[in-house]
């Protein structure tokens, strides 16, 4: 590895496999990730963006991270990019189980089922294939630690109404993070879940919603006060040192946990 990296190498000799990493907050945590030493699988649908984040890491850090074109959703290529990641590297230590996307948006009586599924299956069954598949390469290790991207969103409040789908995932993860820690355990698996509020990405653009609705639901601009603790949405970066910890042996005594990054957006 070269790169003139005075950061302190919390995941030297760790692999981390990061889903969603071709942007915002899954791209910022693979590049912390980096930072401190793990060699990292970046796992996303979109090339470009994929592609982006692996030359950005690999210009500072040469040699530590690959892009796997996989689509969360799809068994087959969850299964084979896991494996191609584990002999890559050499096993996994770390999954960011956090691809996940806004789907879709509107009233229950006029949401077509094919739009609700594809919103579970990317952000529900993409955590549960993620997960499924991490667990035999993590059990050969003897330990491992697994993030869920959740939200505030189906928990602690409910983004003004049209979020059915979207909210049913975000409170799904949670039951399923807790579920697969208490099953995990005995194998000093740990599985924890983070719930942001508002953090500025594109996830806007994988918002699934008619646009007449579009001016009512989603506010263009972020709206002052929103989050008490800062002057606009939180950022990807504060996300990620969330994320770097949990994934570290400073938080090895915590599982099953789920831990609200948002400003104390949820608390107004
Ligand atoms: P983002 O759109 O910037 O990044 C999400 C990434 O996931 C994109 O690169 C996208 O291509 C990828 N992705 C989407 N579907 C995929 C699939 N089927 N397979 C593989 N990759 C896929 O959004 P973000 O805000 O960084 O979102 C990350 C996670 O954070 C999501 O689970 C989202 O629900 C959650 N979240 C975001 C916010 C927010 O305000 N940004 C708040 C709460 C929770």
């Amino acid at each position: 590895m070269t790169g003139t990296n005075q950061t302190v190498q919390r995941f030297s000799g760790k692999t981390a496999i990061v889903t969603g990493a071709g942007s915002g907050i899954g791209k910022a945590t693979a590049i912390q990730l980096a930072r401190e030493g793990a060699k990292v699988a970046l796992f996303d649908l979109n090339d470009q963006r994929i592609a982006e984040t692996e030359n950005e890491i690999n210009q500072i850090f040469q040699g530590v991270s690959r892009a796997f074109d996989v689509d969360v959703s799809d068994e087959a290529r969850v299964a084979k990019a896991i494996k191609e990641a584990a002999a890559y590297f050499g096993g996994v230590d770390i999954l960011f189980a956090n691809a996940g996307i806004n789907g879709a948006w509107g009233p229950i009586e006029d949401m077509r089922l094919e739009d609700w599924e594809q919103t579970l299956r990317i952000n529900l069954n993409g955590t549960f294939l993620s997960v499924k598949h991490t667990i035999p390469y993590m059990k050969k290790k003897g330990a491992g630690s697994i993030i869920i991207t959740s939200s505030i969103n189906g928990l602690d409040r409910f983004a003004g109404w049209g979020a059915s789908a979207y909210s049913t995932t975000k409170a799904g993860q949670v039951a399923f993070a807790k579920m697969a820690a208490l099953e995990l355990a005995k194998f000093k698996i740990r599985v924890n879940v983070i719930s942001p509020g508002a953090i500025a990405t594109n996830v806007d653009e994988s918002t699934k919603i008619s646009d007449e609705l579009k001016e009512i639901v989603i506010p263009v601009e972020y709206p002052e006060g929103s989050q008490p603790l800062a002057d606009g949405p939180g950022q990807p970066e504060d996300v990620a040192e969330l994320v770097c910890f949990l994934a570290s042996d400073a938080s090895k005594h915590i599982t099953g946990a789920r831990v609200r990054i948002d400003g104390a957006e949820a608390l107004l």
